[in-house]
C-alpha cells in the first residue's frame, strides 16, 4: 500500500515508518519538524520506497496532492508532551484542532482509509480504573491549559466519527497511553527518557508532586504492531481502540527501577507541580487501559517489559550522550 504518514519524522512516526518500509509498503512522510527531526528518520531516509516532505500539514495544497497519492492515511502529527502544550496553548489547540480537520476533509473527500490518533489524555482525571473507551471523559476547569489539549484531541474524535457517520468515511481512532522507546526525547517533559538521561548523566531525578502517581509504559514497537493489525482488519472501522501496556508503575517506582538498571548515583528530588507545570496544574493519580477491545479486534498482546524498555532507552540514550560529547581539540 502506499502510506502516507503525518507527524512521519516524529518519535512513533519514525518507527512506524520504519516497520511499514519493512513490510514492503511505500511510505509518504510530511512533518514540519517542530518535535519531530531528521535524525529520526536518518536510518531508512534513502530507502527507494520512502520520501519525506519537510512541510506542515496545514500546507493544503501539498496535502490534498499526498492525500490523493495515498491508500492510506495515518495521522500522527499533533502537538506533544505536557509541558510544551502547557507552555504553548494556541499552538497546542489549533495544531490538534484544524489540523485534523484538514485530514479528516482531504480524506473524507477521496474516501481514502483514516487512522486518526488520540490520547489517553481523553479519560483526564477518571477514577473509574481501568479505563474503556465507552467511559466518560473527565475533563477539569478551562483555567487549566492541560484540559485544553484534551478536549482538542476529543474534537479530534467526535470529527473523525462525525465524518464516518454522515460521510462514511472509513476512520478508526487510536488512544494512546503512555509510548516510550528509543527516540523520544524528554525535551517536551516525558518522564521516561528525562529519568535514564538525569541517571546516565548523575543529575539528580526530578520526581513531580509525591510520585505516588502512576502510570503503564508501553514499548513503541508494540504500539507499531497495533497500528499494523489496525490497518489489516476492517471490522476496526469507525471504532475507536485504546493502545497501551497495562503493566502499572508509580513514578517513584520508575525512578528506582530506572536507578538501579544504570547503577546510577543520582539522588531523587520532588518538585510540586505547580512549580514544574503551572498554577493549578492537575495530574492524574492513576491511568491504566483497557485493552481488552483492541485483543478482541485484533489480537494486541503487547509484550515488551518495563527492564526491556529501559534497557533499549538507556543504550539510545547512551549513544546520543556520547555522540554529542564536545570533542576535545586536535593538539
Ligand atoms: N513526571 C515527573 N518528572 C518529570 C517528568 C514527568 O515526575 O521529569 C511525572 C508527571 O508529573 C506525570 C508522570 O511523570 O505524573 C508522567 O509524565 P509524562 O509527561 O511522561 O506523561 P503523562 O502521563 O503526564 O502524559
Amino acid at each position: 500500500m502506499h502510506i502516507l504518514i503525518t507527524g512521519g519524522a516524529g518519535f512513533i512516526g519514525s518507527h512506524l515508518t520504519e516497520r511499514l518500509l519493512s513490510l514492503d509498503h511505500h511510505v509518504v512522510a510530511i512533518d514540519d519538524l517542530s518535535t519531530g527531526s531528521v535524525a529520526n528518520i536518518a536510518s531508512f531516509r534513502s530507502h527507494p520506497a520512502y520520501t519525506f516532505h519537510a512541510d506542515s500539514i496545514f500546507n493544503r495544497h501539498l496535502m490534498a496532492e499526498l492525500v490523493d497519492m495515498a491508500d492510506v492515511v495515518i495521522h500522527l502529527a499533533a502537538a506533544v508532551g505536557v509541558k510544551r502544550i502547557v507552555e504553548f496553548p494556541v499552538q497546542t489547540i489549533e495544531t490538534n484542532v484544524a489540523g485534523s480537520e484538514i485530514v479528516l476533509a482531504l480524506a473524507s473527500k477521496k474516501h481514502k482509509r483514516v487512522l486518526i490518533t488520540s490520547t489517553s489524555e481523553v479519560y483526564g482525571k477518571s477514577t473509574k480504573l481501568p479505563f474503556s473507551e465507552t467511559d466518560d471523559l473527565v475533563l477539569g476547569p478551562t483555567v487549566n491549559s492541560r484540559w485544553g489539549y484534551a478536549c482538542s484531541k476529543a474534537i479530534d474524535e467526535f470529527l473523525s466519527l462525525a465524518y464516518h457517520r454522515e460521510r462514511h468515511l472509513p476512520v478508526t481512532i487510536v488512544r494512546l497511553f503512555n509510548t516510550v522507546g528509543p527516540r523520544q526525547t524528554g525535551q517536551y517533559g516525558m518522564v521516561l527518557p528525562t529519568f535514564v538521561r538525569q541517571a546516565l548523566t548523575t543529575q539528580p531525578i526530578t520526581v513531580y508532586g509525591t510520585g505516588e502517581q502512576s502510570r503503564c509504559f508501553g514499548h513503541v514497537h508494540d504500539i507499531v504492531d497495533g497500528f499494523v493489525q489496525i490497518l489489516n482488519c476492517d471490522r476496526t472501522i469507525g471504532q475507536i481502540f485504546n493502545l497501551g501496556n497495562t503493566t502499572e508503575i508509580s513514578i517513584n517506582g520508575l525512578a528506582r527501577q530506572i536507578i538501579d538498571f544504570t547503577g546510577s548515583t543520582s539522588a531523587i528530588t520532588y518538585t510540586p507541580y505547580s512549580e514544574a507545570y503551572a498554577p493549578g496544574f492537575e495530574d492524574m493519580n492513576r491511568r491504566v487501559p483497557d485493552i481488552s477491545k483492541a485483543r478482541e479486534y485484533f489480537g494486541f498482546n503487547p509484550t515488551r517489559s518495563l527492564d526491556q524498555i529501559i534497557a533499549d532507552v538507556v543504550d539510545y540514550t547512551r549513544t546520543s550522550l556520547h555522540n554529542h560529547q564536545p570533542q576535545s581539540s586536535p593538539v
